[in-house]
Formats: C-alpha cells, structure tokens, sequence
C-alpha cells in the first residue's frame, strides 16, 4: 500500500486545540476558554447579521470596501493598507506561508501565540522559540536568536497567554535591531484593551518603514468570534501580496455587514474597557487572596499560576465541576498554570469562589 504523503514538516504540527465549550452533565455551562468578549456581540451587529440574511445568494465584495473604510475612520489608517480576512488568523497563515518557507526562520518568543508556530510549520520555516523573562518577551533575547535566515518575527502585544505587554519603545528598539528584510507581524488582538500609556498596537511602526504589519480581530473586544473577521494594517507592497494570495470572497457577507456595524456601536468598547479593567483587577485580587498567583495582564483574560501542574489540573477538574471551563495551558509550556477570560461580574464572582473553596480545600 502507499499513501499521498504531506510536506514532512507537516507531520510536526500539532492541531490547534480551541477552548472548550461543552461539559457532559453541566446544566449551566460558564465557557471562560476563549476570550471572547463579556458582553456578547453588539446589538447593531446583531441586527446587521439579520437584515444580511436576504443577501445570502450573493458574493460579499470581495475588498470588504465598507469595512475597509469603516476600520480607516475608526482607527486613523490608510483604507488602502487594510487588509481584512476571516479571522486574523487568517492573515496570520498568509503573512507566513507567503514570506516564511523551506529554509527559512520564524522567530518567537518562548509563550507566543501558537498559531505562528503551526503556520511557521505549515510554511516549512524553522520556528525559533525565544526564552522570556517574567513571561514577558525579552527584546534582547529575540535580536540574538536572529539569523541570515531569519525572515519572521511575530509578537502579540499584549500577549496570550501571559498578558504581558511591551511598551511603545521596547516594541521600536526590536524593530530597529531587525534586519530590514525581516518581516515585523505585531499582533494586536487584544490592543483595545490595553490602558497603558506607553503603548502603540503597530500603527506607527508600520508607517515608518516597508517590513512591519499589525494584525487585530474582530473576535475579542467587538464580540464577532463567531463570525471570523480580522484585519492587518501594513505596507502597501506588502498589501499586493497578500492580495495575490488570500481567497477573493474570505469575509463573508454577514460578517463584513456585522463587523460595520460593531464598529458604530455607541460607548461599546469604553464600556468593554471599563468592565475589563475593573474586573480584572477585582478577579486577580481575589486568587491572589486565595493563594494562587496571578500573572499581571493587560487583556481580556489573566493567567493564574498554581504553582505545579498537578495542582493547576486538581483546580481545571474542580471548576469543571461547578460548570466552569478556563483554558488548560500545557501546549504553553505552562501546564502549571490557567488562563482565566474575564467574563460578566456573575461569571467572575463564580470563578472567583470555585477558585478560593479550592485552595481551602487543597491544602
Ligand atoms: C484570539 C487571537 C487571535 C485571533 O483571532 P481571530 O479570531 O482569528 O481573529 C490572534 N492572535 C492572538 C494573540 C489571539 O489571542
């Protein structure tokens, strides 16, 4: 017998575990897995996804002009440097599989986001994973792991799933300690999150030069995961490549129409940022009040450290048992610990008392 055989890089990707949603017996079920927002999806999102439904039969732009302008308006940027996809991962894949490949390097750090490392893999690239100090990128150590071969290096800031951010200049020294033919991809998932002062999602580094893009969702703070909307903000060059690769109708019609309209929500994310803060704050004082220590974050999630794995898998089967899912963090390299989405003030009270009633218990 034989077989078609894949790219044997291929055969080194482990497939993407997503957050669980799903308890056998659970009645009520608490899905802080995912970080998706706290508040559901926006109410004119919602309307917009609806009044698509008579357009069904019809292709979407395939420009996602509306959105494309709409992102522009709202955020400051050049509509023509906008690329939107179906999701950011999207983005993501076509940024790697286009600029990575065989023989060539991805550079990143030690607990980035595991999906440059499936795409790295899925482009053939070597992925280099840097150590972090205090789980947070270490500039220094990143420049050093680059080589001739180097070609990506990609950072989420703030980063999942630690929540650790490098601030604005950090960001500008790794830029410059880069070669100018080493692609820049900032990931800024969760930047509208992000209340720090000495802090730029991309934007500026990627006007400033030719080999910086800046990668954000839909997904998280607009409340759209379901719907798989993403943009990238980048250079223009870059821009035509991406083009020339990404399927032409990738953004659904509903989902374009939903993600417009999110954006013209009224207050919704200085409300999603004040809830945010608030709890956060409020969730981690309440672990660390408990016991467990808790890793500073800057997102929408906060990643509490139980100090062994065991333990972290004792306290994942006693939330489990009250109905609650977080997210185990063993494909991390940090089995020890869990990430915790920042949920409704119920949600984080439950999480809270599961928490605390277990390490009373655990002693
Ligand atoms: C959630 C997340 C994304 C993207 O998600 P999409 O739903 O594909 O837009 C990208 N990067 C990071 C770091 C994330 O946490």
């Amino acid at each position: 017998m034989s077989w078609p055989e894949p790219r044997p890089s291929i055969l080194s990707i482990e497939a993407y575990t997503p957050g669980e949603s799903k308890l056998e017996g659970a009645n009520r079920i608490v899905k802080l897995s995912s970080n998706e927002g706290a508040f559901g999806p926006p109410p004119a999102a919602m309307q917009a996804f609806a009044a698509a439904a008579a357009q069904l039969h019809r292709y979407p732009d395939g420009d996602s002009t509306a959105l494309r302008e709409a992102i522009g308006a709202r955020f400051g940027l050049d509509p023509a440097r906008i690329v939107c996809g179906a999701g950011s991962d999207e983005l993501l894949l076509h940024l790697i599989m286009a600029y990575g490949g065989e023989g060539t390097e991805l550079v990143m750090s030690a607990h980035g986001f595991v999906m440059y490392d499936i795409a790295g893999r899925y482009a053939g690239c070597r992925v280099i994973k840097v150590p972090e100090r205090n789980l947070t990128a270490d500039v220094d150590a990143l420049l050093a792991a680059v080589g001739p071969r180097t070609k990506l290096l990609c950072l989420a800031n703030p980063n999942n799933p630690t929540g650790s951010l490098l601030p604005r200049a950090e960001v500008e020294r790794l830029r410059a300690g880069l070669r100018e033919d080493i692609l820049l991809i900032l990931d800024g998932a969760y930047a509208e999150y992000v209340t720090a002062e000495d802090y730029d999602a991309g934007a500026a580094l990627v006007d400033a030069g030719s080999n910086t893009v800046m990668t954000r969702t839909f997904s998280k703070i607009f409340g759209l995961a379901g719907m798989r909307v993403g943009w990238a903000y980048m250079p223009a060059r870059i821009a035509d490549i991406i083009h020339r690769v990404r399927s032409p109708f990738n953004v659904n019609i509903a989902a374009q129409a939903a993600a417009v309209a999110a954006l013209a929500e009224p207050g919704w994310v200085e409300r999603s940022v004040a809830h945010n803060t608030e709890w956060r704050a409020r969730l981690s004082a309440r672990l660390e009040a408990a016991g467990v220590k808790v890793w500073p974050s800057h997102g929408n999630f906060i990643l509490a450290d139980f100090g062994t794995a065991a333990r972290a898998g004792r306290a994942d089967a006693a939330l489990r048992a009250r109905g609650i899912i977080v997210r185990g963090m063993t494909a991390y390299d940090l089995p020890h610990c869990l990430r915790i989405t920042i949920g409704t003030a119920e949600e984080c009270g439950m999480v809270a008392d599961a928490i605390a009633a277990f390490m009373a218990d655990a002693v």
